[in-house]
């Protein structure tokens, strides 16, 4: 990790602003966030841009900044924020964006709340271990994220259903409390009801191989079909179900270490041949521990699991079901003798 360290990365005031790419964005715009927010920390690096933590009215905040090339990334993930009712305690908040720039040069920034546990995925690498309790409360806050985000609401403001389209551990957070947040809303796509449009209509492979769904992979999924994006979605969740259980400890057996999805047979950022091959072809899926089974807990979620992961994208959960399953076990988890013993034993 860098070291801490202080900095404006904006120009000063006076200059004429402007989006600079011409990518259709209007001349800018609000210049004071850009001038208030100060980067501290490197946190985070993506695809599309570097996120720090900073500092913004003297709150922690996290500043991604996008790379230049990203002007589209940036407007679609700040578009979404703005003008989606997008409040929820499972999606990460949004605080502000901002544009500013000169000539060729160009720096647009998302403001959002600070989450100093980092993603799902540096979360379980780098945790111990998770109890029964703790494994199955981050996958019912996921779940309550992410039903969120596919549910239109009908109303004043209202909100479009989104299909995020880019579903992986790294794009979870893990808040204090032990719940999670869905970010980077950055391919994310909307559709309401009202016109049955896809907004924006999306290029077929987009988004992390890794967590291709089979449709995506063999190319048969229809892109003009809300739902097969929503399914889609469902398929990479289970895959990140698969990573959380991985790091549970259950009574009598020790948790597996932690490793990405398919990471014995495909390296870093494996090509789409690859991935078809082991995931159409082979019809390959993450391999299920044993000791899983062992508890009705955990044996429900392995359950859950694999009906999100299953070829047929019609026969896998909804979000909304998904996230019914796991707020039954959650219930009911609560009222058990596995979460007093858990609690007794505090591991
Ligand atoms: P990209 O679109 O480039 O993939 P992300 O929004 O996914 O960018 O952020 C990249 C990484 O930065 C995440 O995987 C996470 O580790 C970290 N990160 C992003 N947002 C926050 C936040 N609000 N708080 C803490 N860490 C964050
Ligand atoms: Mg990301
Ligand atoms: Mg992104």
């Amino acid at each position: 990790q860098q070291e801490p360290m202080t900095q404006s990365l904006y120009s000063p005031p006076g200059l004429e602003f402007s989006s600079g790419s011409g990518s259709g964005v209007p001349k800018i715009v609000q210049r004071t966030i850009a001038k208030e927010v100060c980067h501290l920390q490197a946190v985070g690096r993506g695809r599309f841009g570097e996120v720090w933590r900073g500092e913004w009215r003297h709150e922690d905040v996290a500043v991604k900044v996008f790379y230049s090339t990203e002007e589209a990334s940036w407007a679609r993930e700040s578009s979404i924020y703005e003008q989606c009712l997008m409040r929820h305690e499972n999606v990460l908040a949004f605080l502000a964006s901002d544009i500013c720039g000169t000539g060729g040069w160009t720096q647009m920034v998302l403001i959002t709340e600070y989450h100093p546990l980092g993603s799902l995925h540096d979360f379980l690498s780098q945790q111990p271990v998770l109890t029964l309790g703790n494994t199955i409360r981050l996958l019912f806050s996921a779940a309550k994220g992410l039903a969120f985000l596919h549910t239109e609401i009908c109303g004043s403001p209202g909100k479009p259903a989104l299909a995020h389209r880019d579903i992986k551990s790294r794009n979870i957070l893990v808040k204090t409390g032990g719940v999670c947040c869905i970010a980077d809303l950055g391919l994310a796509v909307r559709y309401s009801s009202i016109n049955g449009m896809i907004d924006p209509s999306p290029p077929l492979v987009q988004g992390t191989k890794r967590y291709f769904a089979p449709e995506i992979l063999d190319s048969s999924l229809d892109t003009r079909c809300f739902e097969s994006l929503t399914q889609a979605d469902m398929y990479a969740f289970a895959l990140v179900v698969w990573e959380t259980l991985l790091r549970c400890r259950l009574p009598d057996s020790d948790p597996v270490p932690y490793r990405l999805p398919f990471s014995e047979h495909a390296p870093n950022d494996p090509s789409v041949e690859l991935m078809q091959s082991l995931v159409c072809e082979q019809a390959l899926r993450p391999t299920v521990c044993q000791h899983w089974l062992t508890s009705s807990y955990s044996s429900a979620v392995v359950e859950m699991m694999t009906e999100c992961w299953q070829h047929r994208a019609s026969a896998r959960l909804t979000s909304l079901r998904v996230k019914k399953c796991l707020r039954d076990l959650d219930e009911s988890f609560r009222r058990s003798d596995v979460q007093g013993a858990e609690a007794d034993c505090n591991c």
